[in-house]
């Protein structure tokens, strides 16, 4: 390569590849969603020619302002390229907005889960050519009236060519969210603004509810656990055909058949603590049970919760530091020294929380302890999940025999308190895929979302709380708020009798 291209020249030939090589997958879908009688070459040809101006734009601008800055970027977008389209290809894993949150919340075990020899030489092989061409080829920067010229016509371009597929829209717009997901860089360019955007949602003032008063002086405790990733249909609760609860089968707990609000944790959690489905933030349960005057501990190995008002906040590093002795590897450690907590507490009211983490893809195997291996063989690289679906089923079901057992071991705290009322609710933040249409783990789109990433658990074990629960044939999120109201004796003007499951 002599002399320097001019940053058109280069632009293209990056636009160009970043469409070839990193596509694949989203001309498929496009195939897919047509029409007998639509043209099919005009449609991809178009779409094609759309998304290398978009590109076009995109590394003409970086490059010229950014100069090495920008090629850096652009490097790091062409290496997340390739390892993006490995994972839609091999696990339909889109770079949704809560692995660009892991991503960012350095949450090393799911993204690490996926990390594997065909993952690397994947992304190396259709990564590192266009990165070396980035860096070896010369760049001759040209001036700001060839900037405005090279883009506007790219501009123009582009829009002609969305404009050709116009007759199309009803399609697209039908199939947004998975076509969109499927265009890179900018889906996770546009995942990572939205989770920018639910962050600043979970970090803003919530808007205050009426004030409540407790109706009752006795002593009450109640422990939320929330689940990661749990889907309904693999606990023997609801028929799955393994023992999958071989700890609480003998503890009468009620079982009712919940729907998530979402397939996210952090819009699934918020929907958990809130009274209604809103796009607002609404004070969530435990800082309104706070405020009116009930002890509230909340334990996380998790994370993605609103902002929770209370000094007993306890992640993993605050427990190990308490209770030293503890295994910090699993989630066990939400237990240590919870009895004590409980006893200790100078309120007649509490009200505990454990957000749990064990049942968070892709290695489920990672998250519960050697003696919970109780359906073998399981998988030790995600790749194995597609050789043998079955590496998969016993990973992720010995985790939900891990999970039993923490519901089961914080029953028998509550049963070993005769003089309290007690109750546990254990409910799901949103379900798993596991394979189905080639579909793994959770976080998609709600329109697309299979009913496997929807359908929870939601376990209801109590004793001495004087309370029935209703027969329901459904409940949904919200109902953890209104039925923990009615278990402390809030009185509350939000209180939603008809979202509560206790009678
Ligand atoms: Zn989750």
């Amino acid at each position: 390569m002599k002399g320097k291209a001019s940053i058109a020249a280069y632009s293209l030939v990056l636009g160009i590849y970043t469409v070839a090589a990193y596509h694949l997958p989203f001309f498929r879908h496009v195939l897919e969603y047509l029409g007998e009688g639509d043209s099919k070459v005009a449609v991809v040809a178009f779409l094609a020619l759309m998304l290398t101006a978009m590109n076009f734009v995109l590394y003409y601008l970086l490059v010229y302002f950014g100069r090495t800055v920008g090629k850096f970027l652009i490097a790091i977008t062409l290496l997340f390229n390739a390892a993006a389209v490995y994972l839609v290809v091999s696990f339909n894993q889109m770079a949704s907005i809560e692995m660009m949150g892991s991503v960012f919340h350095s949450n090393y075990n799911e993204v690490s889960g996926f990390f594997s020899f065909p993952l690397f030489f994947n992304t190396f092989l259709l990564g590192v050519p266009p990165v070396v061409y980035l860096f070896a080829r010369k760049v001759e920067r040209g001036s700001l009236r060839t900037l405005f010229a090279c883009v506007g016509i790219a501009l123009v371009v582009g829009s002609g060519a969305a404009a050709a597929n116009y007759s199309h829209m009803p399609v697209a717009r039908r199939h947004a969210p998975q076509l969109c997901g499927l265009i890179f860089p900018w889906s996770y360019i546009i995942n990572t603004a939205r989770f920018l955007d639910s962050e600043r949602i979970r970090h803003r003032d919530e808007i205050m509810l009426p004030d409540a008063k407790l109706t009752t002086d006795t002593e009450d405790v109640c422990v939320l656990i929330i689940g990661e990733s749990v889907r309904r249909d693999h606990l023997s609760h609801y028929g799955y055909g393994r023992e999958t609860c071989p700890y609480t089968s003998r503890d009468s707990v009620t079982a009712l058949a919940a729907m998530a609000s979402a397939t996210y944790t952090i819009g699934s959690v918020k929907a958990l603590l809130e009274p209604e489905e809103t796009d607002d933030l609404y004070e969530i349960l435990p800082n309104y049970l706070s405020r009116t005057g009930i002890d509230v501990e909340w334990r996380t190995s998790n994370w993605g919760e609103p902002p929770v008002k209370t000094e007993k906040y306890y992640d993993v590093k605050a427990l190990k530091q308490m209770y030293p002795d503890a295994d910090a590897g699993y989630d066990g450690i939400l237990l240590a020294g919870l009895r004590e907590a409980i006893l200790s507490s100078d309120k007649p009211k509490q009200f505990i929380v454990l957000h749990t983490y064990t049942n968070h893809g892709p290695m489920y195997c990672r998250d519960y302890p050697p003696e919970f291996e109780v359906f073998k063989p399981t998988g030790k690289i995600v790749e194995d999940y597609k050789s043998d679906p079955q590496l998969l089923y016993n990973a992720y079901d010995n985790s939900l025999v891990y999970t039993d057992w923490l519901i089961h071991s914080v029953i028998e705290i509550l049963q070993g308190m005769p003089d309290k009322r007690t109750c546990m609710l254990f409910v799901s933040d949103h379900g798993e895929s596991l394979g189905e249409n080639n579909t793994y783990m959770h976080a998609t789109p709600l329109e697309f979302a299979p009913k496997e990433q929807l359908e929870i658990p939601f376990l209801v074990w109590t004793r001495n709380a004087g309370l029935k629960v209703k027969d329901l044939p459904e409940v949904g999120q919200h109902h953890v708020y209104h039925s923990v109201l009615r278990f402390f004796g809030v009185d509350s003007p939000a209180f939603n009798e008809s979202l509560c499951i206790f009678e």
